[in-house]
């Protein structure tokens, strides 16, 4: 009920404008997101890695239909790398960028996948002259063989690009057979949009175990997993099953969203495991936000207080 609530809150023009303008909702908002410039990003990530975690750095920003929007995220995440090479702050991959294939062009009504294509290579060699790596993240069902087909065409150039699985759809062990191979960066996710009918499972449980069988997959084969997931009993299979297939902490790592969880990310870390932080930055915070709110109702008690001015909830 919340969660149908919580998609058509979303969907609303009027009450998007109406969080977007609350000063106390980007309050709300700042616990997840760096804050609105590359400024912001460095700094949090400067923090992170302070306290021995690693970084993904995402430009916020989806589904755009212009060319120039498509073209000004690109030349985004240009600079950005740019400045994190400048600031030693990418060497060996410490942070990386998370690129979404629908903010760089995949939608444009005229050669999407190309356009797309060609702005996530400029993208992956500005990452390798700043000596790291960029992960495709994965959006909706729809948009995954169109995924799938731009990471195959830049890793012929570019190997270490990394692309994302979604447990939640039926089809995902299938793609982590195919992508557990030498040189592979596979993060996986539980899934975090809507699906088409049938091609995603229905309850979290099957969705949970779709979850531990990818994870065997990948970590039986040759690649780099990346498990996201802030799940405690996900991150203990994960963590068994590497120590049971003989992985060293360094051939795999945890990854988890800014903001949530810290203290369980640092003591993964300080066990000795590899950490990654998602760290979303940008003006374009609203979806970002939105999806954050669904997979966790408590966050929207805080977020309609605020901007029902009604101050921090009990
Ligand atoms: C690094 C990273 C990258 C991701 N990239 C993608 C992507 O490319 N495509 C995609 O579809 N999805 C992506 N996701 C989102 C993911 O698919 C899930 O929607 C999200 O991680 C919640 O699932 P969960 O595995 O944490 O498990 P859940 O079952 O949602 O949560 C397990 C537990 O974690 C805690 N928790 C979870 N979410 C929150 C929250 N918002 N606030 C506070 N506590 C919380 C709670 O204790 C909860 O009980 C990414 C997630 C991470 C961590």
């Amino acid at each position: 009920m919340l969660r149908r609530a919580l998609l058509a809150i979303s969907a609303s023009k009027r009450i998007h404008q109406l969080v977007v303008g609350a000063p106390l909702t980007r309050d709300v908002v700042a616990r997840f997101v760096a804050g609105d410039s590359a400024d912001d990003a460095l700094r949090v990530t400067q923090a992170l890695q302070a306290e021995g975690l690693l970084v993904t750095l995402d430009y916020l920003g989806e589904d755009t239909v212009d060319p120039e929007q498509a073209a000004a995220v690109t030349h985004e995440y240009v600079r950005l790398l740019g400045r994190l090479g400048a600031a030693g702050l990418a060497s060996a991959g410490r942070a990386e960028v998370s690129v979404k294939a629908t903010a760089v062009g995949l939608d444009l009504p005229e050669h999407g996948e190309k356009t797309a294509t060609e702005n996530i290579t400029r993208i992956c060699a500005a990452a390798s002259a700043a000596g790291t790596t960029v992960t495709l993240d994965m959006e909706d069902d729809t948009r995954v063989d169109a995924t799938l087909h731009i990471l195959a065409q830049v890793r012929q150039e570019f190997p270490d690009l990394g692309c994302v699985i979604q447990s939640y759809l039926r089809r995902s062990p299938e793609d982590c057979e195919a992508l557990a191979f030498a040189g592979s960066r596979v993060r996986l996710c539980k899934g975090a949009y809507g699906a088409t009918e049938g091609a995603a499972f229905a309850t979290r449980a099957q969705i949970d175990r779709s979850y531990a069988r990818c994870l065997r997959v990948l970590l039986n084969g040759e690649g780099y997993p990346m498990f996201a997931t802030h799940d405690p009993r996900l991150v203990d299979i994960a963590g068994g099953r590497a120590v049971a297939v003989g992985r060293s902490p360094a051939s795999f790592e945890y990854q988890m969203l800014y903001g949530i969880r810290p203290a369980e990310q640092l003591r993964l870390a300080g066990g000795g495991a590899r950490v990654r932080v998602y760290v979303p930055y940008g003006r374009d915070w609203y979806a970002y936000s939105t999806r954050r709110l669904k997979e966790n109702p408590s966050i929207a008690r805080h977020v309609i207080r605020a901007t029902l001015g009604l101050g921090p909830a009990a």
